[in-house]
């Protein structure tokens, strides 16, 4: 079977009536950037640059960082990279951060909120960033807004770090702006947000977590609330529909993205994009490539209709 999959490594992700799909990698480290692209995807769509940094003893600093997203581009070659900034707090605590104790992690200082919080952190990474867009393709990406005021604020946070590496003499690139979607408020919110957007991608895993208002590492309350429901399928239309009209990319990261029974679903809604976890990006490139998009567009249409969690998984299964 895995000798069969390596067959697709090379191919392009397009069904048998023609329609393309951008298959993009979830990593973690450098490591796993070189397999992305021994693994044929297009780039990577989601760097959880916290992960490399669960066991560090100090925070690296902007040069550091920055020759490691050089090694990054140098290896993607011209495909993007997706870095999104430290997405701390929650569950993913870093051992040289201090964190406040809080009775819910999960809605509280998290992600931007914790990085918008300390510049000390934000800055670094937004710089070593913008510099290496000199030397590659890069999309900046945000986790945990929810709305407009925080947009403000990450975009002014860009503007001074801008300004600084101007009076530093030190050259940056262009580079593409995106938030990571994945609070109801934030899809609610998408009119606001998206005109101040290159991209944005779906994160249903904490989507999930917040609509339903269950804990994503909760096995008992995964099970009854998948990402793989109703609710879910339904904001994720309402992101692409909105991001259509102004023309902004759409991608979706989350596990769903890498679950052979959603892939038909997510495509035939109109997702042209997809950021695989590498175990998983062989076998969802080889979904698309057997599919039909005509069909997959009226089953999508069915799913959305749904009510029931069974129901619209006994509809993706057959
Ligand atoms: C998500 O929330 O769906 C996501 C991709 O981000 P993470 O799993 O790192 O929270
Ligand atoms: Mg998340």
């Amino acid at each position: 079977r895995l000798q069969q999959l390596l067959t697709f490594k090379d191919k392009e992700a397009i069904t048998q009536d023609g329609h393309k799909v951008a298959l993009y990698a979830n990593v973690g480290n450098l490591s796993e950037i070189t397999r992305t692209t021994e693994l044929g995807a297009q780039g990577v769509g989601l760097f959880r640059t916290e992960f490399m940094l669960m066991n560090a003893t100090e925070y690296p600093n902007e040069q550091n960082q920055f020759l490691l997203y050089c090694d990054a581009l140098h290896v993607l070659d011209g495909c993007p990279l997706t870095i999104r900034t430290l997405d701390i707090g929650a569950d993913k605590d870093l051992p040289f951060e201090h964190h406040a104790h809080e009775e819910n992690p999960a809605l509280g200082i998290r992600g931007c909120r914790y990085t918008l919080a300390h510049p000390e952190l934000l800055k670094p990474q937004l710089k070593a960033a913008l510099r290496a867009a000199n030397h590659g393709s890069i999309r900046l990406m945000f986790p945990m807004i929810n709305q407009i005021e925080e947009l403000d604020s990450i975009l002014q946070e860009i503007e001074i770090c801008k300004q600084e590496l101007v009076s530093e003499e030190v050259g940056f690139g262009d580079f593409e702006i995106g938030l990571m979607i994945e609070t109801p408020a934030a899809v609610m919110n998408i009119n606001s947000l998206l005109p101040h957007l290159d991209f944005v991608s779906i994160g249903t895993n904490d989507l999930t977590q917040y609509t339903m208002a269950a804990d994503r590492g909760n096995p008992q309350l995964t099970k009854a609330f998948p990402s793989l429901s109703p609710a879910i399928l339904n904001l994720i239309k309402m992101t692409i529909t909105a991001a259509k009209v102004f023309d902004v990319k759409v991608s979706l990261c989350g596990e769903l993205a890498s679950d052979k029974r959603a892939v038909a679903v997510l495509v035939g809604m109109g997702l042209e994009e997809l950021s695989i976890n590498l175990s998983s990006l062989l076998e969802i490139k080889s979904t698309i490539c057997d599919g039909n998009y005509n069909n997959w567009q009226t089953l999508a249409n069915s799913a959305l209709k749904t009510s029931r969690v069974s129901e619209l998984h006994e509809l993706v299964c057959n």
